[in-house]
């Protein structure tokens, strides 16, 4: 069992940014939302979910900030080429001819898969989304190597109510290139509506800097006026530092759900600039998302050696030294939100 986190005051919570989680995989009552005061940045994974973040954010918005985007591990569900049959997208896009197991093992899968949907119409739709909320992000987008294709029918919402609690995997992981051509035509969308995004990356360091240098290359400018926030992800810390040198536009948020799974995350912690660190939850339970964060918070402000606020000054420390670790993540969060970075802006010395 996780021990009780202590929370501090509204007042220090009212400054707090969960900037990644999935409140709308869960069921919501309007008591749980009267009971968060922190803002939220909610994602969406797939089709079914989009309308579940521009509902949720309709009645809070205050607290929520939406995301739209298709999520890696669903990302077979789109097709990049002109779709003829079912059958044949999904069999193109995974059965390797060559590994005898496939032939069987996709014969069990293909009832459980949707019709799939053409990219350029998911495109559109997230098109009219991101350009019916201002402040909507992209997100979540990514890249996933490690993440196998279940042996189950797609979940309806709320999903962590459908999900089956074991899943049984097949073989089947999806292409690299065609995750790559999801996000990529993401993300574009995202530098031409000028929208920040939460990018997923696991298992596919050298396939995520290659997008971000490709974007950086061919956008210029008009990529460094987004933010990027490299969310839960698995990089190195020298993968990370690369990253943060070569993208001024570049973040990082961790939460202790998927990272603390792994000894790296501390070190990733340390390597990280101050001003480009966030805290996120990666949580599916809005009841959790606080103190899911706030458990992020104070594992960042020990890592920095920063104090954690247990009140709220509205006039900061005129020493931003002495600065507690709420209000640099809120300031990190602002420069985020704003976006607009300038290629020349230079990172503060490692503390
Ligand atoms: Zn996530």
């Amino acid at each position: 069992m996780v021990a009780e986190t202590h929370l501090p005051s509204v007042m220090v919570l009212s400054h707090v940014v969960d900037v990644h989680c999935h409140p709308t995989d869960s069921p919501i009552s309007s008591k749980m939302m009267e009971d968060v005061h922190i803002r939220v940045c909610a994602m969406s994974t797939r089709a079914s979910d989009q309308p579940l973040v521009r509902e949720l954010t309709q009645s809070y918005p205050d607290k929520v900030i939406p995301c739209f985007g298709y999520h890696p591990w669903l990302s077979h569900w789109i097709a990049t080429k002109a779709i003829t049959s079912k059958e044949d997208h999904y069999r193109s896009l995974l059965v390797d001819q060559s590994k005898p197991d496939h032939i069987a093992a996709f014969e069990k899968l293909l009832p459980y898969l949707p019709d799939p949907s053409p990219l350029s119409e998911v495109i559109a739709s997230l098109r009219e989304d991101l350009t019916g909320f201002p402040h909507a992000m992209l997100g979540e987008v990514g890249l996933d190597r490690s993440a196998r294709i279940p042996y189950s029918p797609p979940s309806p919402p709320p999903y962590v109510l459908h999900d089956p609690e074991k899943k049984d995997l097949s073989p089947f992981t999806i292409p690299l290139e065609h995750q790559v051509a999801v996000l990529e035509a993401q993300l574009e969308l995202a530098v031409e509506l000028c929208r920040n995004a939460s990018i997923h990356s696991v298992k596919a360091q050298q396939a995520t800097v290659g997008l971000l240098d490709r974007m950086l290359k061919k956008h210029g400018e008009a990529w460094t006026r987004i933010s990027v926030d490299m969310h839960s992800c698995g990089l190195s810390a020298e993968t990370w530092k690369d990253i943060e040198r070569k993208h001024v536009n570049a973040f990082l948020s961790l939460s202790t759900v998927i990272n603390s799974r792994s000894p790296a995350h501390k070190s990733l912690i340390a390597a990280c600039s101050p001003s480009r660190i966030l805290a996120e939850s990666d949580y599916n339970d809005i009841r959790r998302c606080t103190s899911q964060t706030w458990d992020m918070v104070k594992a960042i402000a020990d890592i920095k050696r920063w104090t954690v606020e247990e009140t709220w000054e509205d006039t900061p420390p005129e020493n931003k030294d002495e600065w507690g670790v709420v209000r640099r993540l809120e300031e990190n969060w602002n420069v985020f939100q704003k976006g607009g970075h300038t290629m020349a802006r230079k990172l503060p010395k490692q503390q």
